[in-house]
Parts: C-alpha cells; structure tokens; sequence
C-alpha cells in the first residue's frame, strides 16, 4: 500500500499553489502515512522504562533529541500498541510529533493557572499535566459530550488528577475568569495532515473554521491574565486559519511573541515571522503555532 494520500481536493491543490507557490509541491508530497508515535508519561512512569517495555515487546524506536518522552516507533501499528500494558497503564500516549510541539512551547510550570480551551481527546491536557510535574492548575473545556467522554476516560488513566474537566462550549464561560496562560488548540479544517478520509475539506469548512477560531481567540484573550501567554495551535496550513487570525488577535491588542523552532527536524513553510509553519513530512504533520501575550 502506497504511503501517499490521494486524492487531495481541487480547491486544496489551488489554494496551497495560490499560498505558498512552488513549496505547495512540497506540502503535497508530505500528505502521507506516518510512524506511529508516542509519548512516554512521567506522571506514570520514566521514559526509559517505556524504552524498556518497547524493546521487550521486539518493537524498534527512534527516541527524539528534542524532547526525552517522545518515541517514533519502526513498523508498528497503533492498534499493536493500544493492546499493549503500558498503554492500558497510561504510561503511554499516541500522539502525533507535532502535536506534542504546542505544550512544549506553552512550558506549563507547577501552581500556574491553565485552560485549555478545546481539549478533547486530552492528549495536550494530559501533556501539560505532565510537563508540570502534575503541579499546574489545569482548566480543560471541551464541547463535545462524546469527545468530552473520552478526555474523563484518559485523563484519568494518565494520571492528571489536577484538571478540572469542563463539559462546555469555550465561548460561554465566564468573563470573570483569569488563567497565566491559555491553550488554544483550535478545531481547523486539518489541512496540514491529510488523511484517506480528508476528501471532507472544503471552502466552507475553511471558512467556518476560521470564524470558529476568531471567536475562540477573542474570548482567549479575553481570559488571560494581563502580561499572560496563549498559545495558538491549529493541524491546518492554510494563511486564512493561521497568519489571518493571529493579524485578527493583533488588532485587538495581543503582542507576538517570536517562537523558535524547537528543533531542527522540522522542515518549516514561508510564513509571517515569529510564527511556525510546519510542512508535513514522513515525520511531521502539517501544523501551526504562534505564542501570543496580552
Ligand atoms: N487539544 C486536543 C488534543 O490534543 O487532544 C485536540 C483538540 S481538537 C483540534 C479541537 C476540539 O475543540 C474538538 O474536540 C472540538 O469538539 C472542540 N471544540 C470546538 N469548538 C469548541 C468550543 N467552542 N468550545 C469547546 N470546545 C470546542
């Protein structure tokens, strides 16, 4: 079976030409299967005995150098791991490289007061948990009963005993709130990662989507603390997702603050500086972050 995804909507191919002109060849080409990846999760055990427990299931792995929890597996399938002890222990969790990128950069730290404001499945929550030592504060909101279901289901098996799980639409809570910082891991149209199933992308996704996220951003901002960090995130790489809506946070106010690549095994996309735009490719999918402050 090819490791390519076909076929990629029309429009897309167009829009990606009209967006990024020759690099669009590139996107393309990253549209395609990946390694099953994962994140080891201290909260219930040390990394390397998920190294251990991996070797012992005959599984090859690749450890990233950028980040000490994350494996990428070689030939293994996340249904082989979804079976397997430590993932019923919660001392794993499958989650795409880049989408471990935005709570790296967000660098929760113990007692800070965190929402995140679209959480569902949790794999974010669950690492921010983490990378507090378990010690932030953690508001996690998310909509969706079903998908609110399964975030109670894996924040409790990963251990994040500090999240305050809020079955709610974002837009609706209270203006009175205040957090240090915010995650805003917006639902988007998923231009970045396409998948057998993608052929759903459509102009009016895109634009929905990037009305969604401007709503979203707005109340964001509105809930942080003054001198507050929100991280914004969406698996998209189209402009009207990313660079449109962070120009829409700028004018009302929020500053930029430049984010650096965390590492050099990311093939970044032309974009507007201090933002990250990655290319999918065999390791990443496609992604954007921009680091905002009130
Ligand atoms: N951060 C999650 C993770 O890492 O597992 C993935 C989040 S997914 C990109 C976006 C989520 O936002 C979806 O679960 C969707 O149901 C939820 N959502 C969309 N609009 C929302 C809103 N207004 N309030 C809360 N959740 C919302």
């Amino acid at each position: 079976m090819s490791d390519i995804i076909e076929p990629i909507p029309a429009f897309l191919r167009e829009l990606l030409q009209k967006e990024y002109g020759e690099e669009a060849s590139r996107i393309i080409a990253g549209y395609r299967r990946r390694p099953v990846t994962l994140r080891a999760n201290p909260l219930k055990g040390t990394a390397e005995e998920v190294a251990q427990a991996l070797g012992g299931m005959g599984l090859g792995y690749e450890r990233m150098a950028w980040y000490r929890d994350a494996f990428l597996l070689c030939g293994a399938s996340a249904g082989m791991l979804s079976r397997s002890a430590p993932y019923a222990e919660g001392k794993i969790y499958l989650q795409s490289l880049s989408s471990m990128l935005p709570p790296l950069l967000l660098a929760p730290k113990a007692g800070e007061n965190i929402l995140d404001m679209t959480a569902a499945p949790g794999g974010k929550t669950t690492q921010l948990a983490a990378l507090s030592g378990g010690g932030a504060l953690i508001t996690a909101c998310e909509k969706d009963k079903i998908r609110f279901e399964r975030m109670k289901f894996n924040l409790l098996r990963q251990g994040a005993v500090r999240v305050n799980a809020m079955q709610t639409d974002a837009l609706r809570l209270s203006d009175f709130l205040r957090f240090d910082k915010i995650l805003l891991d917006a639902p988007c149209s998923g231009s970045g990662t396409l998948t057998g199933d993608s052929a759903v992308i459509s102009p009016k996704l895109v634009e929905n989507c990037a009305r969604t996220q401007r709503m979203l951003l707005s109340k964001g901002l509105k809930l942080l603390k003054k001198g507050g960090i929100l991280l914004y995130s969406t698996c998209s790489v189209l402009k009207e997702e990313n660079e449109e809506t962070v120009k829409f946070a700028l004018s009302l106010g929020a500053s930029l603050l430049p984010l650096s690549p965390p590492t050099t095994d990311l093939c970044l996309l032309p974009g507007m500086e201090g933002t990250l735009t990655v290319c999918p490719d065999g390791k990443f999918e496609g992604f954007f972050l921009a680091m905002l402050q009130k």
